[in-house]
This record gives C-alpha cells, sequence and structure tokens, in this order.
C-alpha cells in the first residue's frame, strides 16, 4: 500500500532571511533537497489581488520563519457554546491538503504554508506551562494539520519525548495524513494522543483533496495503539449529504472493526459551522462542492450552522451508534454546541458534569494512569 505524503505538492520552500542559518532551517532544508529554495527579506509576502488563486498556489510555497507571539495560547472558542477549554500550540499556518470545508481558507491573511522554526522559544513556553501544576490539553492541529509537514520538520518526535517527561501537559497531534512511521518507537511515555479526523466516505472522498483515505487513517491509529499511543477521533465537520446516515454508520462501524476501542480517549462530534465569507471562497475553489447548498441560520457566534433541529438528528444518529461499540471510559462530547442540544442528546448539560473542560481533564488523566 502507498502511503500518501501531503508534503509531496510543495514545490519551493521560502526562507526567511533572518532564520536562514539556523541549525532547525538548515536541517528542514537538507530534507528538501528537491525542492526549490528561496531567500526572502520580508517577514511575510505581499497579498495579491485574488486569495482564492493564491491560497491553491500558496498551498505549494512553505516559508520558514521565526513567530514573534505566544506559541501557546487557549483555542479561540466563543462563551456562547460549551468549550473543551484546548490550548493550541501555534507551530504553524496553513496546510498541504485541501478541504473544501476548511475555515483557514477564510481565517488566514497569508496563503502560504508557514512553519516557526524558533522552537526554542516554543519549547521555553512549553516547560513554563508544565511548571504552573495545572492539567493542560495541548495541540496543534487548529492552524495547520499536526502530520502533514512531519517529514520535513520532524517536529513532532522532539514535541513527543518532550511531552513524555511532562506531568502536568498532554499533548493532541490531530491529522488527516499517516505518516506515523518515525513516531512509532518513540518513549511517549502515554502523554501524546495520537488523533484522526473522519468523516462519511462519500465527504472524505469528495471534499477532503490530497488527505489519507480513511482506510490508512485507521491503519495508522491501529499501529500507533500497538505502540502504546492512546487516540482520539473527530467527527467534525459532520456534513449533511444525500445517505448521510448509511455514510456515518459505515465509518463508525469500521472503526471499531479497526481500532482497540478501549485506546480512545476522546471522541469529538461537530456539526458543519463556518464564519459566512467561507462559502464563497470554497465555492470558487471546489466548483463540485455541495456542502453550502444546505439552509443555515446564524449561529450566536456569528458563524453559519445547520437549524438546531437537522443537528439534533444528525448528533442523535451518532451518538447512539457510537455508544453502542465504544468504550465506556471514553469522553464523547460536542465541539461547540448549546447547552439545549447537550440536553436534548446526551440528557446532561456539562455544567452538571463539572464543564466539559473538566470532562476532558479527567478522562486525559484516566487515560494516562492506565498506560
Ligand atoms: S486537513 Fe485540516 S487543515 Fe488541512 S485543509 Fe483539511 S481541514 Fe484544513
Amino acid at each position: 500500500m502507498t502511503l500518501h505524503d501531503p508534503a509531496q505538492i510543495i514545490q519551493q520552500i521560502q526562507v526567511d532571511g533572518a532564520v536562514k542559518d539556523w541549525p532547525y532551517t538548515q536541517e528542514i532544508l537538507a530534507r528538501a533537497a528537491s525542492m526549490g529554495i528561496a531567500v526572502v527579506n520580508s517577514h511575510e509576502p505581499a497579498a495579491s489581488a485574488s486569495h482564492e488563486r493564491d491560497f491553491t498556489a500558496g498551498k505549494r510555497v512553505l516559508r520558514l520563519t521565526a513567530h514573534r507571539g505566544r506559541f501557546l495560547k487557549p483555542c479561540p472558542a466563543t462563551r456562547e457554546y460549551n468549550c473543551c477549554g484546548y490550548h493550541v500550540l501555534n507551530i504553524g499556518s496553513n496546510c498541504p491538503m485541501d478541504c473544501a470545508y476548511c475555515i483557514l481558507q477564510a481565517y488566514l491573511n497569508s496563503p502560504w504554508l508557514t512553519f516557526h522554526v524558533n522552537t526554542d522559544d516554543l519549547f521555553a513556553e512549553l516547560r513554563e506551562a508544565g511548571a504552573s501544576g495545572r492539567l493542560l490539553r495541548i495541540g496543534t492541529g487548529e492552524f495547520t494539520d499536526s502530520l502533514a509537514l512531519d517529514r520535513l520538520t520532524r517536529l513532532n518526535e522532539r514535541l513527543i519525548r518532550f511531552f513524555a517527561g511532562q506531568r502536568y501537559l498532554v499533548l493532541e497531534l490531530k491529522s488527516k495524513a499517516v505518516n506515523v512511521e518515525h513516531l512509532l518507537g518513540l518513549p511517549h511515555g502515554g502523554r501524546t494522543i495520537m488523533a484522526w479526523s473522519l468523516n462519511s466516505p462519500a465527504i472524505a472522498q469528495r471534499e477532503e483533496l490530497r488527505t489519507a483515505p480513511l482506510e490508512q487513517r485507521l491503519a495508522a491509529a491501529t499501529r500507533c495503539a500497538e505502540q502504546g499511543y492512546l487516540l482520539a477521533f473527530h467527527f467534525d465537520p459532520v456534513v449533511l449529504h444525500p445517505h448521510w446516515r448509511e455514510g456515518y454508520a459505515q465509518i463508525i462501524d469500521r472503526l471499531f472493526d479497526t481500532v482497540p476501542a478501549e485506546r480512545i480517549v476522546w471522541i469529538s462530534l461537530g456539526a458543519l459551522r463556518f464564519l459566512p465569507p467561507l462559502a464563497p471562497i470554497a465555492r470558487h475553489r471546489f466548483p463540485r462542492t455541495r456542502i453550502f447548498d444546505e439552509e443555515f441560520i446564524d449561529g450566536l457566534d456569528g458563524k453559519k450552522r445547520y437549524f438546531r433541529t437537522l443537528r439534533r438528528e444528525l448528533y442523535q444518529f451518532l451518538v447512539q451508534r457510537l455508544q453502542q461499540r465504544m468504550d465506556a471510559r471514553t469522553c464523547l462530547y460536542f465541539c461547540m454546541e448549546s447547552d439545549e442540544l447537550w440536553r436534548e442528546v446526551f440528557g446532561f448539560t456539562p455544567a452538571e458534569r463539572g464543564g466539559l473542560d473538566r470532562m476532558l481533564d479527567e478522562a486525559a488523566a484516566r487515560a494516562v494512569q492506565m498506560t
């Protein structure tokens, strides 16, 4: 079986002149021997008139630069919906894969793939967070995909080794890629959760360009579980489409046919939601997409969402199917949903269980103790 490598599409590496002689930059460039390399001096490339065109071209250009802000920040959630209290480690932005629903198309100002090479600063912040004595769930898969560029950057090996020695930090690597070979034998100390996004096969095939096939994602998860890694899965975005029940039932059944249920720490569900500017950008870049043809309401966070009755129908189906086979200790939760939906589908609100962040902290702590 040939495993796809999303970094293969990169044609050029642009190196910020200020970091070009740094050992880590040189290490990445040595792995990118077949790609064109250009040294650039401005911190950000000038944006041109066409964001859509640039965003497509930008996925072929990787920019190596230093990050000037904080690496570690709370997930940019809104107060109106139940948030999971996750922390985002900003290793870079954009992704060589290309999903029609990807929020980054409307969110990022710069079209290029960006990776931050000042990892001394990144690890200094992580050390500081680790000394706080408070459990933090930290992920790198918010502004980029956690595995997509790892063949070039090899950052995950360093992160996994670092987290293995941390008492209060848990790392989640979230991906639609499957290049895990180099991570399998690492001493992870049970502190890294390997996570994959899953979707109905029809959505994965039509709307997720250059991502690994679902079966490869499940196979990669199984290999990681065999090496003692904890796992997580994200059904996000859950998308309405013809025969959606059959599609989601199929992937849920395949998940539990393939992956050991007791290794799964959490599973999230999030029905499609998006900032209004995303729809015209995505329609232009993906003329075949049908995702935005449904009717949407304006959510309290300014994002478009399906009507509540539709969200309830989707969630009730998925939750019932997942609960038939998942381990009783796995935390099943909604990403950014209202108390009403929680009560209607789960029969309780997160506040009644101490809050969603606490539910996930407890799931993480339980799972780490098991390893
Ligand atoms: S894999 Fe994730 S980050 Fe990459 S394009 Fe798809 S949704 Fe965006």
